[in-house]
């Protein structure tokens, strides 16, 4: 009896967990919509300008197209609440940073590390989730490639004085699938390949090129006051 009723709880598990990861999160009230599956209306080329010459799904993603460049937001955001899907092809010739890289740049200045961290070993503060250079998230709760992740993100604002100094860094707090991988964390500096050489109160959301064909669906964000 026992067994049977275990049996059935974790096959639930098993399909919810399964549904969970296929489903997109439905976007919250008061959200806006920075990419539905239809169109890169939203996004622009890196130099903020020319259109965003990623490529469009059959499955409604967006899928880097090696060689064009990074795309980032026509409109810039200061604190928010952003929930983004990617999914790694398996490219299981290639290793370390290599392998199924890209990033979510946050005001296009702090990345967020996309990379197949599922069975593949790369330096410390650069695999999947990391605040790029900065911090590793507290888990590797990595999906196979090919599968849906999520991202949701909490980013604060950094703040400035009248004269334009900084007194408070940015901040995040981010949910790996689900899982609490940075809490509150502090972001000192910029990282690599950010749009700007310093903070600033704005900033568009950048999804990197970094050469592997990574996709992205259901892109929303919840701009929350300072
Ligand atoms: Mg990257």
């Amino acid at each position: 009896m026992w067994r049977r009723v275990s049996v059935a709880v974790l096959l639930v598990a098993v399909t919810g967990a399964c549904f969970a990861q296929e489903r997109p999160v439905k976007p919250p009230r008061g959200a806006i919509v920075l990419f539905d599956g239809k169109d890169l209306s939203k996004w622009v080329s890196r130099d903020g300008r020319s259109p965003a010459r990623w490529e469009m799904t059959s499955d409604g993603a967006m899928q880097v197209k090696a060689g064009t460049g990074d795309i980032m937001t026509r409109d810039e955001f200061g604190s928010f609440q952003l929930h983004i899907e990617f999914n790694i092809p398996a490219m299981p010739q290639a290793s370390g940073q290599g392998r199924g890289n890209s990033g979510v740049y946050l005001h296009g200045l702090y990345e967020i590390q996309v990379l197949d961290s599922y069975q593949n070993e790369t330096y410390a503060k650069g695999g999947c989730a990391a605040i790029y250079g900065i911090k590793d998230p507290d888990k590797n709760v990595a999906r196979p490639p090919g599968q849906w992740q999520t991202y949701d993100i909490t980013f604060i604002a950094p703040r400035f004085d009248d004269a334009g100094n900084v007194i408070a860094n940015p901040r995040v707090t981010l949910r790996w699938n689900g899982v609490l991988v940075h809490d509150n964390v502090e972001i000192p500096h910029i990282t690599a390949g950010g749009i700007d050489s310093k903070m600033r109160k704005t900033g568009p959301i950048l999804l990197q090129d970094h050469g592997n064909p990574v996709k992205y669906r259901n892109v929303w964000i919840r701009p929350l006051k300072d």
